[in-house]
């Protein structure tokens, strides 16, 4: 039986599990809430740093850009009012002159000076050879035309297939005729003034590139140096820079790679600086914040669940206790719980109105137990306990004496006095009984009139001392009846007599039986067969 309740226990969820359960979903819950809650603006601060890394970024570099190409601009001026009187120059000196100035700033790849007729007067390095030629190029004769500043677009040179950008400054001799120009060109796929400068690009380490566009879409400057002079207009953040606006976006490039960009113009020239970082670099950086956040929660939630374990363990303890006590009601001895306070209100509660509920039970059965074993007139013990008594005591081999004690004509009292005052006459005689006997004795009302004793420990003389004492003092008492009343006695003895309890009842009765007809008020002792 209690195995089967265990088995049907086991498949029930348990107070501690139940606890664990639900302090783990709810913190497994929150952590998740938090988390999410910690990605998005994580996710949004991140962006927004980015942007703005980018934007600072770009705009540094279109600064160095714009005094870049001042300093450039200023240089080509200088040269230019230099040679404002190079009608009266040697070649020799024109070229010397052109080497100083590329040597000394590093600013150009070649510089060329050409005269009001587009004759190439000379050029640095000497090794172009188109000194002595007429330029051919439009950019060349434009800037010849122009009679202005000038800066070109890349175009690829015709006679060296050099892909380049080309400025110039134009010579005006000291009347203010126009006598041709001074141009400079940056190798936009060689070592270059653009390179030298941005060559260790400080965005590197966040995955980050840039990229230098003029003023109609194409790259000037890239780390892929094979898509300089490649047209990206179509890109949304260099229309923006062909637009003339700075500032900054996530985009998509022209490959399809979401990117966040910071762009801006070069006031200078025009020209467009962006850098940009693939959105992948944020989202590296957040699972790495993520996964930290998550490393340090697990301590703390670990923590908490072996405390919540523990916790639960301790709830579910008395409820445990007191099922196991309720289960022993009515198979075991169930001893009342001391009182103990119990932190939690329903276990106190529950406790204290099991001990109560226990201790009713334990008043009702000890009442039945007794009213079971008890005869009501006269409080003796009954037949049935008396006949348990004897086989115990049969049991453990506890030698005693019986003796049955049937009161003298008692039909008698009774119809003479009334049937109530005969049971005055046996309370009496019980009272007798029970203050003649030792407290180990066993007095019965055996039925009727008939009364046991058992006399434990007592060979048969001293049983007969014992019955004798009793008939003696019933015989001298004063009774409810007001008239003296005698008993008649046998006496049999365990184990001398009989090793059955049934036999030793029955012989202690014959010997009762040999009393009444012997005259009564008298005491026999069994025969021995
Ligand atoms: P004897 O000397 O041969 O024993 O004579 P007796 O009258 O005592 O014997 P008998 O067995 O004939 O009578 C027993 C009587 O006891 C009969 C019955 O009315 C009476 N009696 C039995 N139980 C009770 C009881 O509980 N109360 C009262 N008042 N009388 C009882
Ligand atoms: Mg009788
Ligand atoms: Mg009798």
């Amino acid at each position: 039986m209690l195995r089967v309740i265990k088995a049907s226990q086991q498949r029930k969820i348990s107070l501690a599990t139940l606890l664990t359960g639900l302090v783990s979903l709810s913190v497994l819950l929150t952590l998740t809430i938090l988390l999410i809650a910690s990605y998005q603006s994580s996710k949004k601060s991140l962006i927004d740093t980015t942007l703005t890394l980018n934007l600072t970024n770009a705009s540094k570099m279109s600064q160095t850009i714009d005094s870049l190409f001042k300093s450039m601009r200023s240089s080509l001026y200088k040269s230019a009012t230099f040679y404002s009187n190079m009608s009266s120059m040697t070649e020799d000196e024109i070229y010397s002159n052109l080497e100083l100035i590329r040597y000394s700033s590093n600013y150009f790849n070649s510089i060329a000076l050409v005269d009001e007729t587009g004759l190439v007067r000379s050029m640095s390095p000497k090794s172009i050879g188109s000194a002595g030629k007429y330029i051919t190029t439009e950019e060349s004769k434009t800037a010849l035309a122009l009679q202005q500043p000038y800066l070109s677009k890349p175009y690829i040179a015709a006679t060296t297939g050099r892909l380049l950008v080309f400025m110039s400054e134009p010579i005006y001799d000291m009347n203010g005729t126009y006598r041709g120009y001074i141009s400079g060109t940056i190798y936009l796929q060689e070592e270059n003034i653009l390179n030298m400068i941005f060559r260790s690009n400080p965005t590197d380490e966040i995955g980050s590139h840039f990229y230098i566009v003029e003023n109609e879409g194409r790259l000037l400057f890239h780390q892929d140096t094979n898509r300089i002079g490649e047209d990206i207009s179509a890109n949304q953040v260099v229309r923006k820079l062909i637009q003339g606006q700075s500032g900054h976006e996530q985009t998509v490039s022209l490959k399809g790679e979401a990117l966040l960009a910071g762009y801006v113009k070069v006031p200078a020239n025009g020209w467009g600086v962006v850098v940009a970082s693939p959105i992948d670099v944020v989202n590296d950086q957040l699972e790495q914040h993520i996964g930290a956040v998550l490393l340090y929660m697990m301590l703390p939630f670990l923590m908490l669940l072996l405390v919540v374990i523990g916790f639960a363990r301790k709830l579910a303890k008395p409820f445990v206790t007191l099922a196991d006590l309720v289960s022993k009601i009515g198979r075991d001895k169930v001893e009342i719980p001391e009182i103990k306070q119990h932190w939690n209100r329903e276990a106190d509660l529950l406790t204290k109105s099991i001990r109560y509920a226990i201790s009713d039970i334990k008043k009702q059965t000890d009442q039945l137990t007794h009213e079971a074993m008890t005869d009501p007139l006269t409080g003796l013990t009954n037949r049935r306990t008396l006949e348990i008594i004897m086989h115990q005591w049969m049991e453990e081999q506890t030698p005693f004496s019986i003796i049955i004690m049937d009161i003298d004509r008692f039909k008698s009292i009774n119809d003479t006095y009334g049937h109530q005052a005969g049971d005055e006459v046996l309370k009496h005689f019980a009272q007798i009984i029970t203050s003649t006997v030792r407290p180990g004795d066993v007095c019965c009302r055996f039925g009727g009139e008939e009364f046991i004793a058992l006399i434990s420990h007592a060979a048969i003389d001293e049983a007969f001392l014992v019955a004798e004492r009793i008939r003696h003092t019933l015989e001298k008492n004063i009774h409810p009846i007001g008239q003296p009343i005698t008993v008649s006695q046998g006496i049999a003895h365990y184990p001398s007599h009989s090793a059955s309890a049934e036999e030793l009842i029955h012989m202690a009765d014959q010997a009762l039986y040999k009393a009444k007809q012997s005259g009564r008020n008298q005491t026999h002792i069994a025969k021995f067969r």
